[in-house]
């Protein structure tokens, strides 16, 4: 059975909350989100029908800062999903020390069965729904699972209607021209092979020795895999929710596989030689297929979960052969599955760490927006890299201090900093 999410993020936050003897009221205002929205969305769909969608938001917490957090799409979207992904952003935001609190939001629809017409039409109303409760100031979205940026755009373009003036801070992650930070896009994927390669540094670990298998071939899973190989990574797998490929002496082309899985539609398929990607190339490349879940359990050194919550669990946690987890996707590790794994003394860098970089570029186009200023890819990634190193060694060193987790570790950083404005905030 599936982890209850929140319940897991709340576990969490009591177990480290507990060890470094946080103010009770803290704790308490931590473990129950400041405002949930729960709206009905009715659509006009091309037929003529009306269809009701439920849309959600959830405010956690805003001690640091405005709210932040994606926007998901998703036939699985709950509420309980969302408040644990809003309580993880306000632990992301505080670790990366962004001037943010956490939010997170979404709609319980599955956006593959709609037209484009049909989701913009979504979009809107959704956005009319919280246009008072949303703001540059106040909580800002961006996109996640299933939302791009030209989902972003239409945020804008509702909100600008509502309230009679373009105010483009109300969500980051819009298209470059529409007021769109350069790297935003490859942000996650990047801050990811930023925060890994931090790490390996203090393990005593090269990039040239070790090999990879992906899980989720979205904008994060792409772009981890884009970013680890160049760093020197040997890639094995992909995978997306259909099925992956596994190249054992490493798949040396990745764009040309991304290229494939966009026009086939099917990445399983996509065995590359050269341009030629094709099924009947497997063979050539000593390829096999491999599921979406048995990807996590190939002899490699590190599986990167770049999909959705709850991809370890205890029934395949013991099968895992790599020794080091990047968890890009929030959430992948069940509790009972985190404790499998450390006891059989695999590293997990943690979610909160691994994927803060999306995040942090988002910070930056909302800096950008409410400045007016317009920084180049260079900026971008050289202030990106400075925050992901930053991050991942104050984690790395309040591990050894307290002789905890790197997750336990990451919780302890952001909850010391949550607690220092709360302080500030009281005097
Ligand atoms: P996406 O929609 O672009 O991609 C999701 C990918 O996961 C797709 O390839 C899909 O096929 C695959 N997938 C879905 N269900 C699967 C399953 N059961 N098994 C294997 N693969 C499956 O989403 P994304 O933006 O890449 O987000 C992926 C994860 O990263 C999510 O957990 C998200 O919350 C997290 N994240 C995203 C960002 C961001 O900037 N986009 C930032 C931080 C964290």
């Amino acid at each position: 059975m599936n982890e209850n999410p929140w319940e897991r993020a709340k576990s969490q936050l009591k177990e480290v909350a507990g060890r470094l003897s946080l103010d009770e009221l803290l704790i308490s205002r931590l473990l129950s989100p400041n405002k949930v929205i729960e709206v009905s969305i009715p659509v006009k769909m091309d037929d003529g029908r009306m269809e009701v969608f439920k849309g959600f938001r959830v405010q956690h917490n805003n001690i640091r800062g405005p709210y932040k957090g994606g926007l998901r799409y998703h036939q699985n979207v709950d509420m309980d999903e969302l408040k644990a992904l809003a309580l993880w952003m306000t632990m992301k935001n505080a670790l990366i020390d962004v001037p943010f609190g956490g939010a997170k939001g979404g709609i319980n629809v599955d956006p593959k069965k709609l037209s484009e017409k049909e989701l913009e039409r979504l979009t809107k109303e959704f956005t009319k729904k919280l246009a008072s409760v949303i703001g540059p100031n106040l909580d800002i979205a961006a996109p996640d699972v299933n939302t791009n940026s030209k989902i972003m755009e239409w945020v804008v373009e509702e909100y600008a209607r509502i309230k009679g003036h373009e105010q483009l801070a109300v969500v980051t992650g819009k298209p470059i021209g529409k007021g769109g930070s350069e790297g935003r896009t490859e942000a996650t994927g990047l801050g990811g092979s930023y925060a890994l390669q931090a790490i390996l540094k203090k393990l005593n670990k090269q990039p040239e020795e070790m090999t990879v298998a992906v899980q989720g071939f979205g904008n994060v899973g792409i772009f981890i895999a884009r970013y680890l190989q160049q760093a020197g990574f040997k890639i094995v797998a992909l995978s997306d929710s259909k099925g992956g490929i596994y190249v054992p002496q490493g798949i040396k082309d990745i764009e040309a596989v991304e290229k494939c899985k966009r026009d086939s539609g099917f990445l399983a398929g996509c065995y590359c030689v050269g341009s030629v990607c094709d099924l009947s190339n497997r063979e050539k490349l000593g390829g096999k297929a491999v599921s979406a879940v048995d990807v996590l359990e190939l002899p490699v050194d590190i599986i990167v979960p770049a999909a959705l919550e709850n991809s370890i669990t205890e029934e395949n946690a013991d099968k895992i052969k790599a020794k080091i987890i990047l968890e890009m996707a929030n959430g992948p590790t069940t509790l009972k599955a985190d404790k499998i794994l450390s006891e059989k003394g695999i590293v997990i860098v943690p979610d909160i760490l691994a994927n803060s970089g999306g995040v942090a570029v988002s910070y930056f186009e909302w800096y950008q927006n409410i400045h007016s200023e317009k920084w180049d890819k260079k900026k971008v990634f050289t202030k990106l890299k400075k925050m992901m190193k930053l991050a991942a060694e104050d984690v790395y060193k309040t591990s050894l201090e307290y002789k905890v987790s790197l997750r336990k570790a990451a919780y302890i950083v952001a909850l010391r900093r949550i607690e220092a404005k709360a302080k500030i905030s009281k005097n």
